[in-house]
């Protein structure tokens, strides 16, 4: 038998791995500045966790990917959020000292949907979760936090955009004005609109198939439903955002897949013309209810996601240099009867910090040679027979081509003073 990966997974091999731990290194080292700190939820959790009541996303709907154990509903996690908010709730966080919360991850996340390019079928995404404290404040730094992120990895076309889907009182006014413009023309809309008119009708303002349907083109703008708390609120978001130096566009029809959203919901969209229709490099938004949701007080939360195969992508096009490889210090040959000398010169060198590889194959000192130069080793012990008897090797700087006969024990003495 032969396999192959399943249908939108992929695997990342050496030449590209590199890669990964770059942005990793570059995303941990970021957000710790930030105060955030890693928190690592499992990959699967109960259904209920990600469908929640009368949730609208095709997320929820179309694309998990759950499975029976016994009695009990799973799903690998499609996203990130509501795992950590439901680690939040379980471990009693919301009874600290110090609330926010801050919490950030990178994993994998599982969605069933047809593969395209940079949409896979298990992705990875790192996010935050800034827990506790309500403040228009914390949506800009958050935004900051993101932007810097792509900054680092040389992401320089990009826009903000940015909306406010208002609190309680503002959305459900809204949605019954919805409702009734929508109401008399539901068999203008596609089936998935039918759905989302009963579970959340600001979603079909969303809808790829209806984007430029005339029914969804004249519905009434939430902008015209929101409180004067609301407008505060978010007019603080976009004063914080000015006050950063981060521009951004009021978009007033974003409103985000997932039910969950409160108040600010924003979008960081690439502007490169080959990465596609605004392809989104980040999004995320305010949630006022979901640690109520599970079973925490009534505590709000702003966070965001990143699909990191696409941030990869995008810093790739845009000519970013990744971090390569550390390169190869010293390679052993090995000729002849020689036992186990070269393992241990080669672990002697590793404990003091040298990247090593030795030679474990019976094959011609021309070989042994080529594969050091594969490697790229800067510096070459042979070990024969005759060095073994006499305790010496023969050690040749690569870059200076430069070959000395030193005893065993001076080996990296001499590789010290060369890179001196
Ligand atoms: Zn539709």
């Amino acid at each position: 038998m032969t396999y192959q990966t399943p249908r939108g997974t992929y695997d990342i091999l050496p030449d590209e791995i590199y890669k990964w731990h770059d942005v990793e290194d570059k995303i941990r080292n970021i957000a710790e500045k930030y105060c955030y700190e890693e928190i690592r939820t499992p990959y699967f959790e109960s259904t209920g966790v990600f469908a929640r009541e009368n949730d609208s996303s095709d997320m929820v709907n179309k694309e998990m990917y759950s499975f029976m154990s016994g009695d009990e509903s799973y799903t690998l996690r499609p996203e990130g959020t509501a795992g950590v908010i439901r680690s939040f709730d379980q471990h009693k966080f919301y009874g600290s000292m110090e609330l926010p919360t801050k919490f950030y991850y990178v994993g994998p996340m599982f969605r069933h949907e047809r593969p395209q390019k940079g949409r896979q079928r298990q992705f990875t995404q790192f996010g935050v979760e800034n827990i506790g404290v309500k403040s228009p404040e914390i949506d800009a730094e958050t935004i900051a936090l993101g932007i810097n992120i792509i900054k680092s990895l040389g992401i320089q076309s990009y826009k903000v955009l940015i909306n406010t889907l208002g609190d309680d009182a503002s959305r459900s006014a809204y949605r019954e004005a919805l409702k009734t413009h929508f109401k008399d023309h539901l068999d203008e809309l596609c089936g998935d609109c039918h759905r989302r008119y009963e579970q959340n009708p600001l979603r079909i303002l969303d809808c790829k198939v209806d984007h430029d349907n005339p029914i969804v083109q004249s519905a009434p703008q939430l902008s015209d439903y929101l409180n004067d708390e609301s407008k505060e609120y978010f007019q603080r978001v976009l004063n914080a955002l000015d006050a950063l130096g981060i521009p951004y566009e009021i978009d007033n029809r974003l409103v985000r897949g997932l039910d969950y959203y409160t108040h600010t919901v924003f979008e960081v969209v690439s502007t490169r013309k080959d990465s596609g229709a605004q392809a989104t490099v980040f999004a995320g938004g305010r949630y006022d209810h979901l640690v109520e949701y599970f079973g925490g007080p009534e505590l709000s939360g702003m966070g965001f996601a990143i699909g990191l195969e696409r941030l990869l992508m995008l810093a790739s096009e845009e000519g970013y240099e990744f971090t390569l490889p550390k390169e190869l210090d010293a390679y052993v040959i090995s000729l002849g009867n020689v036992g186990s000398t070269p393992l241990v010169i080669a672990n002697k060198l590793r404990d003091k910090g040298y990247k090593c590889e030795v030679n474990m194959t019976a094959r011609s000192l021309k070989a042994q040679f080529k594969s050091a130069d594969r490697n790229k080793a800067k510096y070459i012990i042979i070990l024969g027979e005759d060095e073994l008897k006499e305790g010496v090797v023969n050690l040749k700087n690569t870059a200076t081509r430069e070959q000395v006969t030193v005893s065993i024990d001076d080996i990296e003495k001499q590789i010290e003073s060369w890179n001196a």
